[in-house]
């Protein structure tokens, strides 16, 4: 699906019949050639770059910097994007918004954008939770993406895309800019690495996105966790933990049979240690499961020895499945051994929700986050600023 740049970088050649390549994601080379070849100067590559991720810029045809003749030739010659968004769903009192996103064929895929309260200057952060893969193989059985199979990887345009569409509509809703992003959506992103890896590449080189703002979450892919440790990109790794015994995990997470848990924190340590940053633990809380207080006390054992973060996020029900989340006090027992113990958790509330909550895992990504006070309560959701600090 990609080929190497002699940087390495995977590029994105288009799909069936020679297609046009990404703008997102052609390579310094290839771009500067081209302008070449329809007679421009080397600074228009630069001018493109920027255009692709101005908010309001839908096509070449709204470059308005470009002359209009170029505007054409570019459009024949390139992809301005390898992703469009076919529907919209608000939800949240408008702070999420959910976008099905036709792929580069006949595939789609579901890109979240949600605004939500935050510490810092502007007070405020807007998170895009893209999908990796149509489908996924891991087969997890409390996911709705695991239930359909893979049918495919994403692309690294149709990646980065989805982050630029997202910004798009965060901006129709005088929401945004985009400051973070999560690689939560469908798929296993390290089963598609090439895709995330020059995704992520680009993302922060010509999308302006710091890799801390950036989290990766993974079932424990063991050696994609191990390879993405040595590529220079201290991006958070969430390790989707929720079991703490490999009978258990065996079950929730097929990948364990292949990479059991002993590995598995092996390579999340050594990843912290790698990469200065400190790791996430993904914990779907599923009623009468992994909601028990032997599985707690693992928990506990594995966040200790990683100095990881825990994220419960208690399940949200999926056709076809009799699991659920926990009674409350189940949950706010679970989460007490947690904080207890010193553990730091965040609560990934769910409230209020259910109804968009088409593709479970996409919701949970993204639902504003509370913190659990020592007492078992949750803190109250912060209101959101509207309208403020948006760039042109
Ligand atoms: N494949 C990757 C990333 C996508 S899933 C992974 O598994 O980590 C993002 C998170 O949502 C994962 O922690 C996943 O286990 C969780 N999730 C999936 N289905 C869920 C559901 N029905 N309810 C709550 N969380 C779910
Ligand atoms: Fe795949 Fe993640 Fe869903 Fe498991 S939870 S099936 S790894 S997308």
């Amino acid at each position: 699906m990609t080929r190497a740049t002699a940087a390495g970088a995977p590029v994105d050649p288009g799909h069936a019949g020679g297609a046009r390549p990404a703008l997102s994601t052609i390579g310094e080379r290839d771009l500067a050639g081209l302008l070449r070849e329809l007679g421009q100067p080397s600074w228009r590559a630069r001018q493109l770059r920027e255009a692709t991720w101005h908010p309001y810029v839908g096509g070449f045809e709204e470059i308005r910097q470009l002359p209009g003749g170029l505007r054409v030739e570019l459009d024949h010659r390139l992809r301005f994007s390898k992703a469009a968004v076919t529907s919209e769903r608000v939800a949240d009192a408008g702070q999420t918004l959910k976008l099905l996103c036709a792929l580069d064929g006949p595939q789609t895929v579901e890109t979240v954008a949600m605004e939500s309260p935050a510490r810092g200057a502007s007070g405020r952060r807007a998170t895009v939770c893209v999908s990796t893969q149509v489908g996924c193989a891991v087969g997890c059985p409390f996911c709705a993406t695991g239930r359909m199979g893979l049918r495919r990887s994403c692309t690294p345009a149709e990646v980065v895309d989805q982050v630029r569409l997202a910004g798009q509509a965060l901006f129709r809703h005088a929401l945004g800019p985009v400051t973070h992003v999560v690689y939560m959506g469908m798929g296993e992103p390290l089963a598609a690495y090439e895709t995330t890896l020059a995704s992520l590449r680009v993302l922060v080189a010509a999308g302006g996105i710091s890799p801390r703002r950036i989290t990766v979450s993974t079932s424990g892919v063991v050696p994609g966790i191990r390879r993405l440790s040595t590529e220079g990109l201290p991006v958070t790794l969430a390790v989707s933990l929720h079991a703490a015994s490999d009978e258990l995990r065996n079950r929730l997470v097929p990948l364990n049979r292949a990479h059991p848990l002993d590995g598995l924190v092996a390579a999340a340590g050594a990843y912290a240690r790698a990469t200065g940053r400190r790791l996430s633990l993904e914990w779907c809380l599923i009623g009468g499961v992994n909601d028990g207080l032997d599985q707690a006390a693992g928990l506990v054992a594995i966040a200790r020895r990683l100095g990881a973060h825990v994220n419960v996020i208690p399940m949200n029900r999926i056709v076809g499945s009799p699991w659920g989340p926990p009674a409350a006090a189940v949950g706010r027992a679970f989460m007490r051994h947690l904080t207890g113990a010193g553990v730091t958790v965040t609560v990934r509330d769910t409230r209020g929700g259910e109804a968009e909550a088409a593709c479970g895992q996409l919701r949970a990504a993204l639902e504003p986050r509370r913190q659990l006070r020592p007492d078992g309560t949750l803190t109250p959701q912060r209101p959101v600023r509207r309208g403020a600090s948006i760039r042109g």
